[in-house]
């Protein structure tokens, strides 16, 4: 594969990029993310992506899943609007700017139905964790013409464009691009270093994060950042590479040289707000 174009992601840029409330804003106006994530047996993914977003400027989060994620979700985050699902409708939900779809959600028929009705959408949507998985199996989901954010580790892209881990992970920048060109989507190929595709802007390469991230339920509290940010109206490759800048450096706030747990790097999420308009 052909070297892409490399841009160095700075503090600078993302104080840039990232909306801030105006004078007349409201919570509709500031943005709406829809969370399609958790299941019966995964509720943990539900309430870190819900946090995640909350943590990151959605004027609104609106969870939608079955019972027992809903309990989870409604006992962590009062602030999170409701929708229990009995069936995979989005129908109920309420007007979103943007989805979320995939963290815990299951593999099977439910999470299927629910990827071809946001994927139907003229939104734009992040698909992470499960919501890979439906998609690998049926690429014909991503064909549409909104914007479109996944946000795969190494194993997860390899399925996803049918290449080995250890080759993705040998050229990190070089897959992530030409994936984001086969696919047709916003690549954030998350990992030790996190890189951000989209064809036919350079490959954004985050220089925030720690080792520490590297534990269960962190990537599905990046997920509720980046989606809360798609929500706010950033594009999916500012949205994806605000994000991970941001869930970098609120790991390493978090971290501070000791281990994490992924509920903390939701919690750090405004510390690290404030040190990028302070310019650190
Ligand atoms: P996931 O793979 O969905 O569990 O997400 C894990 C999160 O932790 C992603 O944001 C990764 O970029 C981050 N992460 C995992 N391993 C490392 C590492 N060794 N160094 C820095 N960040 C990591
Ligand atoms: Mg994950």
């Amino acid at each position: 594969l052909p070297d892409p174009d490399v841009a160095a992601l700075t503090g600078g840029d993302v104080d840039d990029l990232l909306p801030r409330p105006g004078k007349e804003s409201d919570k509709y106006r500031r943005g709406v993310l829809g969370v399609l994530a958790g299941s019966d047996l995964y509720t943990g993914a539900a309430v870190l992506a819900v946090g995640g977003a909350l943590r990151a400027g959605a004027g609104m989060v609106r969870y939608a899943g079955p019972a027992e994620p809903v309990a989870q979700v409604r006992a962590a985050w009062p602030e999170a609007v409701i929708t229990l699902l009995d069936r995979p409708s989005i129908k109920d939900v309420g007007r979103v700017q943007a989805w979320v779809l995939g963290p815990g959600l299951g593999t099977g028929d439910w999470a299927h139905e629910l990827a071809a009705q946001v994927l139907g959408t003229g939104l734009p949507v992040l698909v992470d964790a499960d919501g890979l998985t439906v998609v690998a199996r049926d690429r014909s989901l991503l064909r549409r013409a909104a914007p479109t954010l996944i946000t795969p580790h190494a194993g997860e892209l390899a399925r996803l464009i049918r290449a080995e881990r250890a080759d993705i992970e040998a050229a990190r920048l070089q897959h992530a691009r030409a994936a984001a060109a086969e696919l047709g989507v916003t690549v954030l190929l998350k990992g030790s270093t996190t890189v951000v595709a989209e064809e036919p802007r350079p490959v954004r390469v985050n220089p925030t994060g720690t080792s520490w991230l590297a534990t269960g339920g962190t990537g599905d509290v990046l997920s509720g950042v980046a989606g809360a940010l798609l929500a706010q109206g950033l594009g999916a490759y500012d949205a994806g590479s605000c994000a991970a800048y941001l869930h970098g450096l609120a790991g390493r706030l978090a971290a501070d040289g000791a281990p994490l747990a992924a509920a903390d790097v939701a919690t750090a999420l405004p510390a690290a707000f404030r040190a990028v308009a302070a310019g650190g």
